[in-house]
């Protein structure tokens, strides 16, 4: 009977489980995992979400490590309005013309019309820069270096998609100024290492370090530099998060300048800027690479909680003295957890089965399960199982505080590593247009030689919207273009042999290029 009761309860837990294969239906089980584990709920404005307790403390967890890196820098964070008026809006004409399609604008108040409709900021640059005008008289008011952790609006056309494309969604923008380039140039690097380090050490998806191409670029910008990611599952490239050179072209629109400091007959220096953002997207990259069929798995860095404690191997034979004995013992466990700073909780819940508890925190993607039953008070131990691939261990209970953290490093650096090696194979070098459509087509990414010219990059990507046969690329709604964009100018570049050619045109190859279909 108590086998049937188990098999009953895991039936139960299929239900409530994820019911749709990641490999066979990867939107469907996206959508499932997210909302069945209860990260994210659908909004009745479409493109909104709601992030529930666990995908916000994801985000915190972000803040709280990118946070203290940038105030390492000297960064200090502040708070603007998120309406912007056209006329400011519209100062830097190619920022403009880059977010016009998706600025969203509020036109009425109550019943009345405004007189002047106001927007809402797809990005800050235009909102912040006129105080930086004002704030800064003098060289020595420099550098001026702001972040604002906030939402933003773009009333994206593209089909929205949880986290990975959001109308409004959550961010930091960085906004700096400086009197010297070389600076400003050195600390969009910074800046982009910081992101890599939320992909790679707190979330264990691997990046790509590259510059953007012309045609890729922030709008109104002098060169980004980005983080890509990989989603194996469809082979599609993912822009991870960007940092931003602006030069002087914002410094000149709004007049951020300052007297030389080389006296009052030298020109006044237009001041040289940087801005840089990271999003609530990275979550969804980290849910796509690392969840499965049982529903989250999620990095134990990251986790809202690391470790659920189970009493186990209870049944209706067992003494009231020993049920006792294994809840007190699991519960010894969980308050030693917490006290060694372990994200745990207990279930001690006897109305549910072991099978049925450990299918919830499955679904739930709690990195570690952690039982203890009659065989583990016995020897002074528990049985840990972590998340990501049902691996065992046996840890002594006078090694816990020391054992369990150093169970999630592993579970980090396997996880890390186990994404590595799928973006590693799945990158792979096209020196000639006849294998870019076929490579495409097998869920890579590309590595091209490439002639950097704009038009190019164009057909390239008209080019590879055509199946290898020739035939249109089917255009689903998830995808309304599927030809390869350019994800970046890897930092790391693959020796270009002498003479190379353009891997689409006549043009010499000046770099290699990272093209992939995209998010
Ligand atoms: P950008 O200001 O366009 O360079 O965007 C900064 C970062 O925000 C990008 O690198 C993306 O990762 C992210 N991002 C851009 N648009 C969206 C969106 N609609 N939803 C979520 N994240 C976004």
């Amino acid at each position: 009977a108590p086998q049937a009761q188990a098999n009953a309860a895991i039936e139960d837990a299929k239900l409530i489980g994820i019911t749709v294969d990641k490999a066979l239906d990867f939107p469907g089980w996206y959508s499932q995992v997210l909302t069945k584990g209860e990260m994210l709920d659908y909004y009745d404005v479409s493109g909104c979400y709601i992030l529930r307790p666990p995908s916000y403390a994801i985000w915190e967890a972000i803040q709280k490590y990118f946070d203290a890196k940038i105030k390492g820098l000297g960064v200090q964070n502040a708070y603007f309005p998120m309406f912007v008026s056209s006329r400011v809006l519209e100062k830097e004409k190619d920022h403009i013309e880059g977010f016009a399609p998706e600025v969203a604008w509020v036109t009425k108040a109550g019943q009345s019309e405004l007189e002047e409709p106001i927007a809402i900021r797809p990005t800050s640059e235009t909102v912040m820069y006129p105080y930086y005008a004002k704030w800064i008289q003098s060289y020595r008011d420099l550098p001026l270096k702001l972040n604002q952790w906030n939402s933003v609006v773009r009333w994206e056309f593209k089909h929205p998609q949880p986290f990975l494309r959001t109308r409004e969604f959550l961010w930091q923008e960085g906004h700096t100024v400086f009197l010297n380039e070389k600076e400003a140039q050195e600390e969009v690097l910074q800046i982009l290492d910081f992101y890599a380090g939320v992909y790679e050490e707190l979330l264990a998806v691997p990046v790509v370090k590259g510059k953007k191409t012309e045609k890729e670029k922030f709008a109104g910008g002098d060169f980004t530099t980005t983080v890509e990611g990989y989603i194996p599952q469809t082979g599609r490239g993912i822009q991870g998060a960007t940092s931003h050179h602006l030069g002087q072209n914002f410094s000149k629109m709004f007049n951020l300048s300052v007297e030389n400091p080389l006296g009052p007959d030298h020109p006044k220096i237009f001041a040289y800027q940087n801005s840089w953002g990271l999003s609530t997207r990275v979550i969804g990259v980290m849910v796509m690479i690392h969840s499965d069929n049982k529903g989250l798995v999620i990095p134990p860095r990251v986790s809202q909680f690391q470790a659920v404690v189970v009493p186990v191997g209870i049944t209706k034979k067992t003494s009231e003295e020993q049920r006792k004995k294994i809840h007190e013992a699991a519960r010894d466990v969980e308050s030693r957890l917490k006290k060694s700073d372990v994200r745990a909780f207990g279930d001690y819940n006897d109305n549910y089965t072991p099978g049925w508890k450990f299918a919830q925190y499955e679904l739930k993607g709690i990195p570690l399960r952690v039982e203890m039953g009659p065989k583990d008070i016995e020897e002074s131990q528990v049985t840990v199982v972590r998340r990501n691939d049902s691996r065992k261990y046996t840890v002594k209970l006078s090694e816990l505080e020391s054992r369990i953290p150093e169970i999630m490093d592993e579970m980090h650096h396997d996880l890390y590593e186990k994404a590595k090696e799928s973006f590693d194979t799945h990158r792979v070098i096209v020196n000639e247009w006849k294998d870019f459509v076929p490579a495409l087509n097998k869920k890579n990414v590309i590595l091209a030689p490439w002639c950097g010219v704009m038009e190019c990059e164009e057909d390239i990507k008209e080019g590879s919207a055509k199946k290898d046969d020739g035939e249109e690329f089917e255009q689903d709604d998830k995808a309304p273009s599927m030809g390869a964009k350019s994800l970046c100018i890897p930092f790391e570049q693959p020796e270009l042999a002498a003479g190379q050619k353009c891997v689409k045109c006549d043009r010499e190859a000046k770099q290699y290029c990272m093209f992939g279909r995209s998010y």
